[in-house]
């Protein structure tokens, strides 16, 4: 076994040793400006040139609508502040002016990227309806389209959450988007490079992606923009990406982001495959041999890389720090805000109470993690859940006094799927 396991895949992943290949000479020997004439720019521009064709051909896009970013949250920022202006003129501070169309439609498992920015588009003076999610993190249809108002201009619904892993019913969020007249983006950083995406199909008119998630370099991403939208640019300055996105292209990451996005596609099918069965095995071991756990997210419905789990009776942050000590890298759904440990938005919104809330614990796999692993990193966690309990005076008075009885929020062990 490796000196650590790491099974913190969703927030980040190691970047495949062919993608640093495919990046290094565009450090060191290929390093002209990519709008230069000389010609190692124009080894740059040919680079990300096919770096942008590549990653198109991934999600049924044309090239001109691939526009390079710094990453995940500054593609959901430009799609949720742009398609804003492009509706309503407002300025921060004042209120609306001009409003021709100020409400937007989004969930209340969003990333902070989005939910900090339609925060920001709040005070502005666009209104946001925060749609609930089923008990598996699954938005209702009915309740999305018993939101929309003549004044909706967007819904943003990403595409499978980055802690419970539930896939959102993006296909038809599209028809229904198309059929009201609605622009539609999603946030794909964790999708994309997991699921199968195309654009045409699932009717998107902007989407997010970020490619340290799938192997590649960190502070890449894309924003892809429907052709004949008339989005405007982000970042004003020089001409780049069609005078879009200003700035001097990160030549090396985009090359790493296509090569990370041809592997992942290339691989997406076994890999899936293999990640799924390991999933599985991970979540029917934890539910059957810890009693009082709890699977967050749907049980199907989920990435093929993701468990989420909740452990009655116990701090999840004390957990990570205790599997950490054993050479164990998860993480827990817990953010760490200014001295305090709030529970996720994610859990909550599944309507978990706080105390369940804050016992849990994310895992998230990648190709290159093995069974043996795995079975470590459980009986690590049934050791350590069963240590913390022993300390919990909640659960010497629960086993006392309720005789063992499960708590209704956590369900039982199901049966092994073999
Ligand atoms: N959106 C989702 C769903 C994410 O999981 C993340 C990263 O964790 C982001 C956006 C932000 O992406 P980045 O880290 O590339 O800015």
């Amino acid at each position: 076994m490796e000196e650590f396991i790491y099974l913190d895949n969703a927030a980040t992943t190691k970047t495949s040793p062919t993608v640093v290949e495919a990046m290094l000479p565009y450090f060191s020997e290929y390093y002209g400006n990519a709008s230069g004439i000389y010609g190692i720019g124009v080894k740059s521009r040919e680079a990300v040139n096919l770096s942008r064709e590549r990653i198109a051909s991934t999600i049924g896009a044309r090239p001109e609508e691939i526009y390079f970013t710094a990453g995940g949250t500054e593609s959901d920022n430009w799609a949720l502040k742009a398609a804003a202006e492009m509706f309503c003129s407002f300025h921060v501070g004042n209120t609306v002016t001009e409003t021709h169309k100020n409400h937007l439609i989004t969930t209340r498992i969003e990333h902070h990227a989005i939910i900090n920015t339609c925060e920001y588009l709040e005070k502005a003076g666009i209104e946001v309806t925060y749609l609930d999610v089923d008990e598996s993190g699954i938005v209702r249809l009915e309740e999305l389209e018993r939101a929309i108002r003549p004044e909706t201009f967007l819904i943003s619904v990403m595409f499978a959450n980055n802690e419970i892993g539930s896939i959102q019913p993006i296909r038809e969020i599209g028809a229904i988007a198309k059929k009201y007249g609605i622009l539609f983006h999603t946030d794909a950083v964790q999708a994309y490079g997991q699921l199968p995406i195309n654009v045409e199909e699932l009717q998107i008119d902007l989407m997010s992606a970020s490619a340290h998630k799938l192997n590649g370099p960190k502070g890449v991403g894309f924003l892809y923009i429907r052709r004949n939208l008339r989005i405007r640019s982000f970042l004003h300055g020089g001409a780049q990406e069609r005078h879009r996105r200003a700035g001097t292209e990160n030549v090396p990451g985009i090359v790493g982001f296509g090569q990370a996005a041809k592997e992942a596609a290339e691989t997406m099918e076994t890999r899936t495959v293999y990640e799924i069965r390991l999933r599985d095995y991970l979540i029917d071991r934890v539910l059957k041999e810890i009693p009082y756990t709890r699977l967050n997210g749907h049980r199907t419905r989920r990435l093929p890389n993701n468990a989420n789990f909740s452990f009655q009776f116990v701090e999840g942050e004390t957990l990570l720090i205790m599997l950490d000590m054993e050479g164990i890298c998860g993480s827990s759904g817990s953010a760490c805000t200014s001295g305090s440990l709030d529970p996720s938005h994610v859990l909550l919104a599944l309507g978990l109470p706080e105390d369940i809330a804050h016992g849990s614990l994310r895992l998230t796999l990648s190709a290159e993690t093995t069974k043996e692993e795995i079975d470590f990193t459980v009986e690590k966690i049934k050791q350590i859940v069963e240590r913390l309990r022993n300390m919990s005076p909640q659960y010497e008075d629960f086993v006392s006094t309720i005789h063992g009885e499960p708590d209704t929020c956590c369900q039982a062990a199901p049966e092994p799927v073999s």
